[in-house]
């Protein structure tokens, strides 16, 4: 139920040995361009992190939207990417909500926090 954490360097051994068509240059661009496009914090468009090994293939997408599984077994996770952060789907924004409505918590990317699950998460 969690992705293998896996080096750049070694991700593209394995790649490149399953696809020897592929020129290492390309694919090393392909995974870098998918990491920055992570790291600048762009989602799916279902919410979730995008899936870095996945995206840097098929496009911005997370895990569940390329493979179409719930949950990564065994796949690899580009160990810079490793960190998922919660899916922002159902979430509100702060910028889609009216100025004079804004109250309560917002995470740094601006979403609203849900302080009930804290709540539940702090009692489990
Ligand atoms: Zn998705």
């Amino acid at each position: 139920m969690a992705f293998k954490p896996i080096s750049l360097k070694k991700y593209l051994k394995i790649h490149l040995n399953s696809n020897p068509s592929m020129k290492e240059a390309t694919v090393k661009k392909a995974l870098k361009d998918a990491l920055k496009t992570y790291k600048d914090g762009k989602r799916c468009s279902c919410g979730n992190d995008i899936w870095v090994i996945g995206a840097a293939f098929v496009g911005n997408k997370c895990f569940t939207c390329i493979t179409g599984e719930s949950y990564p077994t065994d796949d690899y996770e580009l160990k810079d990417a490793i960190k998922k952060r919660p899916s922002t789907a159902g979430r509100k924004h702060i910028d889609e909500i009216p100025p004079k409505k804004i109250a309560g918590f917002f995470d740094d990317d601006g979403y609203e926090v849900n302080l009930d699950l804290i709540k539940n998460l702090l009692y489990v």
